[in-house]
C-alpha cells in the first residue's frame, strides 16, 4: 500500500466507522448466526498473490460486521458496557498511525511522561488522596496479577520469585465470594493455589464480606502456620455489584499487616461522581487499586488503570533488567514496563487524555448520573409489574431480575428460556447470573451514547416476550 492509497484507505475507514456508529440502533445488538458460520466463509489459505483492497474491504464489510456483536450499541445492557467514546476511538487512529512500542522512557517518552500525567488526573478525578502513584495496564485481570504477585513477594520476604514455592509458608489470599475470576486467575497464575484463596461470605444487601469471619480466618491460618498475605476487596463485583465495606476491610488488613488490592474495574468510574464514593468510603487505606477507564467511562478498550501506593514494591516485584534494556544516563525516569507483566506496551493514554478533555469531568459525570437514574427507573417500572420480581436491588446502574413463571414451571429453565429469546430478538441484549444458586437476568445501563428512551424501549421489549404466549 503506497501513502496515496494509505491516506485513501485511511479516510473510508473513518467515514465507515462514523457510518457504523450512525446506523448502529438499526443493527441487532447480538448476531443471529450460528457458531461456525464465519469460520467457513473465510478462505481456508492465505492468498499468494496480492489482492485488491476493494475486495478486502467488501469481505469485511460482508463476512465479518453481520457477526459482530454490537458493544457500542446504545441498547448493550449486557455484560458491563466497553465504551468507546468517538473522542477515543480518534485518538485510537493516531496511536495506530504512531504504531509507538511505549515499553522504556526512552521507547516512548511522550507516552510515558503523559501516562504519568493522565492517571494523576484519574487519581484526582476519583477523589483519591495525594500518595498514589499509578499504571495504565491492559485489563484488570493483568493489575490484579501484578497486585497479588505484589502481595506474595511481600509476604515471602521477596524471595518467592527467586525460590519458588516450594518449601515456603503458604501464602493465603482472602476475598469475598462475589469477586470476579481474575482474581482466580491471578491466584492460579501467581502459583499460590486456588485452596489458598479463602472465600469470606458477603450476606446481606449489598453482599459484603463479613469482616468477623475475614478477621478469624486470618488469626486461624496464621495459627495453623500459614503465611496471610493480602485481601482482595470488591466494589461493584460483576454478577450484582457486590461491594465490601472497605473501611471496615482495611482496618482488618492495617491490624494484621496485609496488602489490600481493591477491584473497582466497573463502579470505579462512577467514583468521579462525589455522591457515589460512599460505596469505596475507606479506599485511601487501599495498597492498590484497579479502574478500568474502559468500561464505563469512555476510553476504548483497553484501558486499565492500577493505582499503587508504593510503586516500589511493584517494581521490585516485576522489574529485570537485562543490558539490552538499560536506558543509560536518565536517571530517575519511568519505564512503565517494570510496572506490568508484559515488557511491549501500548501508547494507552492518549484516548484518555483526548476524551476527559473533549468531555470535561462534568461531561462524564453527567453520563454516568443518567445511567443510574435511567437504570433505578427502568427498576422502579418492572418492580411494579406483578409478574416480574427485583432479586437484587440496583447497585450503581446494574440491578438483577426475574419473571415469575406459573405453577409446575421451572423458574431457572424460563429466564433463561426468556433471556435467550430477548437477545435473539435483537433488539436489545442483555445476560444472566446466578443469585442464591438460582438464575437471575442481570440488567446495566451504560452505553456512552443511550438515551433515557433506549432504556424505556427495555422495558417493552423484557415485558412483551416475557408474556409472548408459548
Ligand atoms: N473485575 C470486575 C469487577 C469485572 O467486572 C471485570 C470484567 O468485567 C474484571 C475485573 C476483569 O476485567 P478485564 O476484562 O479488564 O480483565
Amino acid at each position: 500500500m503506497d501513502n496515496s492509497e494509505f491516506r485513501a484507505w485511511s479516510r473510508r475507514a473513518a467515514d465507515w466507522g462514523v457510518d457504523y456508529r450512525d446506523t448502529l440502533r438499526e443493527r441487532p445488538v447480538r448476531p443471529a448466526l450460528a457458531p461456525g458460520e464465519v469460520f467457513r466463509a473465510i478462505e481456508v489459505s492465505p492468498p499468494e498473490t496480492a489482492e485488491p483492497m476493494e475486495r478486502i474491504f467488501a469481505d469485511f464489510e460482508e463476512k465479518i460486521v453481520p457477526g459482530m456483536t454490537h458493544w457500542q450499541h446504545p441498547r448493550f445492557f449486557a455484560y458491563f458496557p466497553a465504551n468507546a467514546a468517538p473522542v477515543s476511538v480518534v485518538a485510537e487512529y493516531l496511536v495506530s498511525a504512531m504504531a509507538a512500542q511505549c515499553m522504556l522512557w526512552q521507547t516512548s517518552p511522550a507516552a510515558t511522561e503523559l501516562e504519568t500525567r493522565a492517571v494523576d488526573w484519574m487519581r484526582q478525578a476519583l477523589g483519591l488522596p495525594e500518595g498514589f502513584s499509578g499504571v495504565i495496564q491492559d485489563s484488570a485481570s493483568s493489575a490484579t496479577l501484578a497486585a497479588v504477585l505484589t502481595m506474595r513477594e511481600r509476604a515471602l520476604d521477596w524471595q518467592g520469585n527467586r525460590k519458588g514455592l516450594a518449601g515456603q509458608a503458604r501464602p493465603r489470599v482472602y476475598s469475598s465470594d462475589q469477586v470476579h475470576t481474575s482474581i482466580d486467575r491471578a491466584i492460579w497464575v501467581a502459583g499460590i493455589g486456588e485452596e489458598n484463596l479463602v472465600r469470606i461470605p458477603a450476606p446481606g444487601r449489598f453482599r459484603a464480606m463479613d469482616t468477623v469471619a475475614l478477621e478469624a480466618a486470618i488469626v486461624s491460618d496464621r495459627e495453623a502456620g500459614m503465611l496471610p498475605a493480602g485481601i482482595i476487596a470488591c466494589v461493584g463485583g460483576t454478577s450484582t455489584g457486590g461491594t465490601d465495606d472497605i473501611a471496615a476491610v482495611a482496618a482488618v488488613a492495617k491490624r494484621h499487616g496485609l496488602y489490600l488490592h481493591v477491584d473497582a474495574a466497573w463502579a470505579g468510574s462512577a467514583m468521579i461522581c462525589p455522591e457515589y464514593r460512599h460505596f469505596w468510603a475507606g479506599v485511601e487505606d487501599a495498597d492498590s487499586i484497579v479502574f478500568n477507564p474502559h468500561k464505563w467511562l469512555g476510553a476504548q478498550f483497553d484501558c486499565s488503570i492500577q493505582f499503587i501506593r508504593r510503586p516500589e514494591d511493584l517494581v521490585r516485584t516485576l522489574a529485570i533488567k537485562p543490558d539490552y534494556l538499560k536506558t543509560h544516563g536518565h536517571d530517575g525516569i519511568i519505564n512503565y514496563s517494570e510496572w506490568s507483566v508484559p515488557l511491549g506496551r501500548r501508547f494507552r493514554a492518549l484516548k484518555l487524555w483526548f476524551l476527559l478533555r473533549a468531555h470535561g469531568l462534568e461531561g462524564l459525570r453527567t453520563m454516568i448520573r443518567n445511567h443510574v437514574t435511567w437504570s433505578q427507573a427502568l427498576a422502579a417500572r418492572l418492580a411494579g409489574e406483578a409478574d416480574f420480581e427485583i432479586v437484587t436491588e440496583p447497585m450503581l446502574s446494574l440491578f438483577s431480575f426475574r419473571h415469575r413463571t406459573g405453577p409446575g414451571a421451572n423458574p431457572d429453565e424460563h429466564n433463561l428460556r426468556l433471556v435467550n429469546a430477548i437477545n435473539d430478538d435483537g433488539r436489545i441484549y442483555l445476560t444472566q447470573t446466578k443469585v442464591d444458586g438460582t438464575i437471575a437476568i442481570r440488567f446495566q445501563a451504560g452505553q456512552f451514547e443511550a438515551t433515557a428512551a433506549d432504556v424505556e424501549a427495555a422495558f417493552d421489549v423484557i415485558t412483551e416476550i416475557a408474556r409472548r404466549p408459548t
